[in-house]
């Protein structure tokens, strides 16, 4: 492990971790963040810290693959998760989970989003599936999120709350608040007879637009 970008990748985990608790997104600690480090470590924000007294070096440097970890700092109880999705998606750089309450609403009620809003297709890839129940912490909740997670960057947990994904971290936190919105305007339009679904080609084109063609190259 190269140990000067590790401290990078701390920083900017502690620094993402500081702008997830002053969104809306999360109350108290009940959000986690991940970042790629290499093939083998990612680094994961500490369980149960206050966000706001959080420093870099308080972010856990993980093994992916056994989650063993270094430092007296307990990583995140959701960290099995967190390592199985970078694992398991090599384009994927960053991870935010939260419990955000629209997403959790959805979530509660095993209801996925269906693609309804043109910045959901084109950061989540489509429609949020939801991820069957299991308990958190546990392998079984890492399995059935990354099932959930195919082909797309975000998803919600059952009874949990959502998971989001970026090539960094920026993108992850951006994913994370337009599922939340996602969620909360699938809401709002039941209350006018129901969202109008977008059609599987100007998804694929927009999610590709996104993900291939957008920003300053
Ligand atoms: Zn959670």
């Amino acid at each position: 492990m190269d140990k000067e970008r590790a401290k990078q990748v701390q920083a900017a985990v502690c620094e993402a971790a500081k702008k997830l608790a002053s969104s809306n997104l999360v109350v108290g600690t009940w959000g986690n963040i991940s970042a790629r480090l290499d093939d083998d470590y990612m680094v994961v924000t500490p369980s149960g810290m206050k966000y706001e007294t959080l420093r870099p070096e308080d972010m856990v440097v993980v093994n992916m693959h056994d989650l063993t970890y270094e430092g007296s700092l307990k990583p995140t109880v959701e960290t099995p998760m967190h390592a199985r999705i970078l694992l398991e998606r090599p384009e994927i750089g960053a991870v935010v989970h939260t419990h955000s309450t629209y997403a959790l609403v959805m979530a509660a009620a095993h209801k996925p989003i269906p693609p309804i809003c043109d910045d959901q297709v084109q950061i989540l890839g489509g429609e949020v599936r939801v991820a069957r129940y299991t308990l958190p912490g546990t392998g079984d909740m890492a399995e059935a999120v990354t099932e959930a997670l195919k082909g797309r960057m975000g998803a919600l947990i059952a009874n949990h709350g959502a998971v989001a994904c970026g090539r960094n971290l920026d993108e992850a936190l951006v994913a994370a608040t337009v599922l939340e919105k996602a969620a909360q305007v699938y809401i709002g339009t039941q209350a006018v007879g129901g969202g109008v679904e977008l059609s599987p080609e100007d998804i694929a084109f927009m999610y590709d637009f996104f993900m291939n063609k957008y920003g300053q190259r």
